[in-house]
């Protein structure tokens, strides 16, 4: 579906601005570290009625039927028709790279979906990024698939960079959201493409320092990294806007020279 999420826009040469989309191979999750603890995802499931948080051994994932799956192909032929790429971001409502018997068959038609729709920027942000390179099929990372992973505090920067910087992908991205605490990103910055940083919206959300972006946003201009400023955050997703320091901060990565389009 369409989706507001400002990171998933792309702008074209021209100036246009594309919207993005959202594309979930199915709904359910269990947290795994601090920047789950108020998952928006879970609320919204809950709302539905539908208990999908938990472990795998206790707890089902929702799947979709053909029609959903056959979403991202009408995307796919709308963006050749105009001739502009279009973002997914995969998935909001799951980990693409969770281990649950119920996505093994979920993610093998994702890989067969991405192959067929070339004019689709995939964007796969993950929390498990020691799973990635297990879990894909390819030897040859696809062009048309950005990686990213979570890190809203120092120790899973320090867990998942590591990681994240052995996958072989063209873009390869951070999300500092909800930003936790100061982290220092330098270490890997050379080895990163793009860092998303925003502070927690919702009703618990928890304390942002504005600060604490400031700093990513300076070790990523020192190290060159394409930086986009969410959300300041608070009861309501754009209750502290999306200024810092008076702008916005609406970079995105380098793509290819064929794909920017
Ligand atoms: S990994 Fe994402 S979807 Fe899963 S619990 Fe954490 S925030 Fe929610």
């Amino acid at each position: 579906m369409k989706t507001t999420i400002e990171w998933t826009h792309r702008h074209v040469p021209d100036g246009t601005i594309i919207p993005g989309y959202t594309f979930n191979i199915a709904w359910g999750c269990v947290k795994v570290s601090e920047e789950c603890g108020n998952c928006y995802a879970e609320g919204i499931a809950s709302r539905y009625g539908m208990k999908l948080w938990g472990p795998a051994s206790t707890t089902t994932r929702r799947t979709f039927g053909i029609k959903h799956w056959q979403e991202p192909l009408t995307w796919n032929r709308e963006a050749e028709l105009q001739g502009h790429r279009r973002s997914v971001f995969c998935s909001s409502m799951a980990d693409v790279f969770e281990e649950h018997p119920t996505l093994e068959p979920e993610r093998e038609k994702l890989w067969r979906l991405i192959a067929r729709t070339p004019w689709l920027n995939w964007l796969l942000l993950t929390k498990r990024p020691e799973h990635i390179l297990s879990m894909v099929p390819w030897t040859q990372w696809p062009d048309n698939v950005w990686i990213g992973t979570s890190a809203g505090n120092q120790r899973r920067a320090n867990e998942r960079l590591p990681l994240l910087i052995q996958v072989p992908a063209f873009v390869r991205f951070v999300s500092y959201e909800p930003a936790l605490e100061r982290v220092d990103f330098m270490p890997w910055l050379q080895q990163i493409d793009w860092l998303i940083c925003g502070g927690e919206s919702g009703a618990r959300a928890r304390p942002f320092d504005l600060d604490w972006a400031r700093s990513a946003r300076e070790q990523c201009r020192a190290a060159r990294v394409k930086f986009f400023f969410k959300q300041v955050g608070g009861r309501y997703h754009n209750s502290g806007g999306r200024l810092l320091d008076g702008r916005t901060w609406d970079e995105l990565p380098p793509e290819k020279p064929e794909y920017v389009i």
